[in-house]
Formats: structure tokens, C-alpha cells, sequence
């Protein structure tokens, strides 16, 4: 658990809400917070947090027991984890919320997606194998380790969400991969999709940097940190909006297509 987070327990009255992502019909976000604090993650505008991103966790202590009245009602559909935090996050370990929800919807055989940057996942191994439709993302913004430290400092390695793909394939579950956001001279393109190839997802998603509100404070703040040089290359792609991604998603997908792999470009408005 990074040392900084704080941790506070919190009562929900709702579980399972709609969502508009293209493939799901539910959210569902067992924590409100991510211990994780990427350097670009938007979730803190989506939920309207104003503190420093990543220093508090709440955990929906009663989302199980929410969850499973909920799902004597609701017609069956997709639901995704971890649209605005994530499932597998250090808090899981201990209060394993996504694990007791993942229990609920197997006995109701709802379809499940998951979206994480953490190898504790495979801790649910066994419990994924049994459901009929099930598939796990596992995000990967960079290869270098070192910038993944500092880009995403709470979330596991490079190689342990590698190795958590492979593990996972190994034992049938679908994976996937979402490469994103694509972050302009830290993610290495086509090094990154050459390893993500060795993990044999079933697809990969590609993403550009979305500016919410907040993000362009939160990211400036980041580059101006780590690699001040690159600031005014920030500030001329995403202030003076020059068009960065387009050739960007084209050698993803050129390298894709070397590789095999299917690739998507996510084609969301914002
Ligand atoms: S893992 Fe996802 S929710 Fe958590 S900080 Fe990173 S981008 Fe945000």
C-alpha cells in the first residue's frame, strides 16, 4: 500500500450504475479513489474529487451486499470494472470488494469486464475461469519501468502486468489490452506493442490522452517534474492542439498488423 494513502470506509445506496462505454451496460466501481495516481488519469473530474489524486481511497464497504439486491432486479448485462478506479488497486488485497462482487455476479452468470493495472488479479484466477463470458484488460502506457514509476507510481511493474497477461491466457481467460493514453516521448510505440504481442491478447484498444478537466494541470505538473525538457512539446500538442495522434495510431496500427494482433483506435468523442 503506498504509505501516502489514506484509507476511509464508505456506506453506497447504489451498486451497479449505466454507462455509455462502448461494450457496457453497467459500472461498477468498487472504490472511490485509486492508490495508483496516474499522472493522466481523468477519473478525479468524472467523480468530482478535488484533493490530491491518489491520497485517499474510500472503500464501498457495503457494495457486495448493495450489489446483490440489485441483482435480483436488473436485466442482465455487461459490467464493467474499474471505469473510474481500479478494481485490483493495494486496498483489494485487504478488503477484497472486487472479489465478493466478481462471487455475485457468477451466481447471476452476468457478463464481466475488467479493467486493471495490477497483477493482483491473478489472485481471482479460479473464480474468473468460471464465468461463461468474462475478459480482463490490463493497460500499458510504457515499457520503461522507469517511467512507468513515475507515470503511474502506484500500480504494478511493466513485467508483473506482462507476466499477469500471460498468466491469465494460460489459463483461458480473454484478454485484452488497452494501450493508453498514448503519452507523447514516453510511450514507445513500437517496443511496447513487440511485448504486448508476446502476451497474445486478444485485442488492443489505443487510445490518445483525453483532457478532462483537470487533466492538463495534472499532466503539465507531471512533465514539468520529470522531464522539463519536453514541456514545450506538451504544451504544442495539447494546447495548440497540433495533430500528434493521427500518426501516432497509424504506427500502432501498422505495428499491430506486423505482429497479428487486432487493434482498435477508441473512436470516443471525448
Ligand atoms: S489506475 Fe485508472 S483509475 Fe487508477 S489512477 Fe490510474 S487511470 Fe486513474
Amino acid at each position: 500500500m503506498n504509505a501516502d494513502t489514506k484509507i476511509k470506509e464508505l456506506k453506497v445506496k447504489t451498486a451497479l450504475s449505466p454507462s455509455q462505454l462502448p461494450g457496457l451496460d453497467y459500472a461498477l466501481n468498487p472504490y472511490r479513489g485509486c492508490a495508483h495516481a496516474c499522472a493522466y488519469c481523468y477519473a478525479p473530474s468524472v467523480i468530482h474529487y478535488k484533493g490530491k489524486w491518489g491520497e485517499l481511497v474510500e472503500v464501498k464497504v457495503n457494495l457486495p451486499r448493495v450489489l446483490s439486491k440489485e441483482l435480483r432486479a436488473k436485466k442482465k448485462g455487461v459490467v464493467g470494472f474499474g471505469t473510474v478506479t481500479d478494481p485490483y488497486q493495494p486496498a483489494e488485497k485487504k478488503y477484497e470488494i472486487t472479489r465478493r462482487c466478481l462471487e455475485l455476479l457468477l451466481m447471476h452468470d452476468f457478463p464481466v469486464c475488467i479493467q486493471t493495472k495490477s497483477s493482483l488479479v491473478l489472485r481471482d484466477v479460479e473464480l474468473l475461469k468460471q464465468f461463461s463470458n468474462v475478459e480482463v484488460g490490463m493497460t500499458l502506457t510504457a515499457l520503461d519501468d522507469g517511467v512507468r514509476a513515475e507515470m503511474e507510481p502506484g500500480a504494478s511493474s511493466v513485467e508483473e502486468r506482462m507476466l499477469a497477461l500471460k498468466e491469465l491466457g494460460k489459463n483461458g481467460i480473454n484478454t485484452w489490452v488497452f494501450l493508453g493514453p498514448v503519452m507523447p516521448y514516453f510511450t514507445d510505440i513500437e517496443a511496447l506493442v513487440d511485448a504486448i504481442a508476446e502476451a497474445k491478447p486478444r485485442y488492443v484498444l489505443v487510445d490518445k490522452l483525453r483532457l478532462k478537466e483537470g487533466v492538463w494541470e495534472r499532466v503539465g505538473e507531471f512533465v514539468k517534474g520529470f522531464k522539463p525538457e519536453l514541456l514545450p512539446e506538451y504544451e504544442r500538442i495539447f494546447l495548440k492542439k497540433e495533430d500528434y495522434y493521427s500518426g501516432i495510431f497509424e504506427r500502432v496500427l501498422r505495428r499491430c498488423e506486423e505482429k497479428g494482433l487486432r487493434c482498435e483506435v477508441n473512436r470516443l468523442v471525448n
